[in-house]
């Protein structure tokens, strides 16, 4: 019995090394990380060069306060997240998670509507399925009725637009209309709510947790843009799982030279090393607040040196050894083999994904789009199996409309295809028990 708690009761085994793509529990069992943890671990376990950097930033301080001191960590990290941005994303605010980079990406851009005069605009609409934190802010954006349902009568629930499952309703991802008749309903609810009310949209590029790696369709990033550009309204662009790498670029917006008005990100800049979030954010956004008096806003952590001498030596690491062009390499193998998996195993009903953010989705029928039953439980069975076979990989119900079962596949982005070769191997073996 543990102390402990998280979700539900059991004891895991307890961790003991990790190196690359493997993780050993005190057994000596032997675990190969398919899904980067939960999708962060991206430059794969105890690289050295980053443990070096953080001895170095510990052997000279271990913390300063952001009201006291930028620290010389702090500023490199922002002028290295500023280069690998979109050109006008220039100005760089850290958190030390996800969620905590979500709550802030709303709280700029409210305080920006305040600053200039746009006090009317408060709502952030959001897609359904998505996922965009646990903290209260964050989950009145997140459409995922599971975690959002308890914590109702404490927040103020945001409006949603369904995200765009082209797969599910049988239209073809690679139409630009298909993406424009998803977009098209943003443009209806920012209608419907009143565009002077509309504060921002908040997507993730690529789907993560809640949607299984789902792929925008053909033309709907662009088509977003233009929606916001008309209606006045910031677009919150989540990179918090699909930064730093994972989709294959170093932001998912490159995929569609998306200009997000603000991003937020975290998983894979620290990396699993260390907890850290950052936002970043168009100039013409913050000069307005600063002048206004500044960003009320901020949380005790924010800058810690030690994260983000860690970050930066992260950063390091995914450019020097080009970790995006692997991801993008070795996504594409990846998929290819999903695609074979399902030619063998009916129980796939559909493979997706960008670089090293791929998924799987079970159905009982492929043809008719039909998901399991909900009390089979089969993620949660199917994840189990694999773990005992030493095999990582995540997953998750996905709730609301539509309940699929999906298995995301999503190794660091140091993979090669011999990794990739175990993933498969374990992954159809676990398939041929889970039948
Ligand atoms: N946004 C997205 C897209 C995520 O996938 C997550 C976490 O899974 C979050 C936000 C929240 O991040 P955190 O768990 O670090 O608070």
């Amino acid at each position: 019995m543990s102390n402990l708690f998280y979700q539900g009761r059991g004891r895991k085994p307890v961790l003991d090394q990790a190196r690359g793509l493997y993780m050993w529990d005190t057994d000596g069992k032997r675990y190969l990380d398919g899904s980067s943890g939960a999708m962060v671990c991206n430059i794969g376990h105890s690289d050295p060069d980053v443990l070096a950097a953080m001895r170095r930033q510990m052997e000279k301080s271990t913390f300063g306060y952001r009201l006291h001191f930028e620290t010389e960590a702090s500023e490199k990290l922002a002028a290295r997240l500023a280069g690998l941005m979109p050109e006008h994303l220039t100005r760089v605010f850290f958190v030390s998670g996800g969620s905590e980079a979500v709550e802030s990406g709303m709280k700029m851009a409210r305080q920006h509507a305040l600053a200039t005069g746009q006090g009317s605009r408060w709502k952030v609409i959001s897609r359904q399925p998505s996922y965009h934190g646990c903290t209260l802010g964050a989950l009145a954006v997140t459409g995922y009725a599971a975690l959002t349902d308890p914590f109702e009568p404490m927040m103020r629930m945001m409006p949603r637009v369904p995200a765009p499952r082209a797969y599910l309703d049988g239209l073809d991802p690679d139409d630009e209309a298909t993406g424009h008749h998803y977009a098209d309903m943003l443009e209806q609810r920012i209608l419907e709510e009143g565009p002077e009310t509309v504060l921002a949209f908040i997507l993730e590029p690529v789907g993560g947790a809640s949607t299984g790696a789902l792929v925008p369709p053909k033309g709907y990033m662009e088509r977003i843009r233009e929606i916001c550009d008309r209606h006045g309204v910031l677009l919150i662009l989540d990179e918090v799982m699909t930064g730093a790498g994972r989709t294959g670029t170093f932001l998912g917006a490159e995929h569609w030279d998306l200009r997000p008005d603000i991003v937020v990100m975290s998983k894979g800049l620290g990396a699993g090393y260390v907890p850290l979030g950052a936002m970043i954010v168009d100039e013409r956004l913050v000069e307005p607040v600063l002048d206004a008096g500044g960003f009320a806003h901020g949380f005790t952590y924010a800058g810690n040196p030690l994260a983000c001498a860690a970050g930066l030596a992260v950063v390091d690491v995914i450019e020097n050894k080009g970790l995006c062009a692997n991801a993008a390499t070795m996504g594409g193998t990846l998929i290819a083999r999903l695609h074979g998996l399902m030619q063998k195993h009916e129980i796939i009903g559909d493979v997706r994904g960008k670089g090293l953010l791929t998924a799987f989705e079970f159905m009982s029928d492929r043809d008719a789009k039909t998901p399991l039953p909900r009390e089979l439980n089969a993620y949660q069975r199917f994840v189990d199996i694999a773990y005992q076979r030493g095999l990582i990989v995540y997953s998750r119900r996905t709730h609301d409309g539509y309940s699929g079962d999906h298995i995301l596949v999503c190794p660091p982005l140091i993979a090669t295809e011999d990794h990739l070769d175990e993933i498969i191997d374990g992954l159809d073996a676990s398939l041929d028990q889970f039948a």
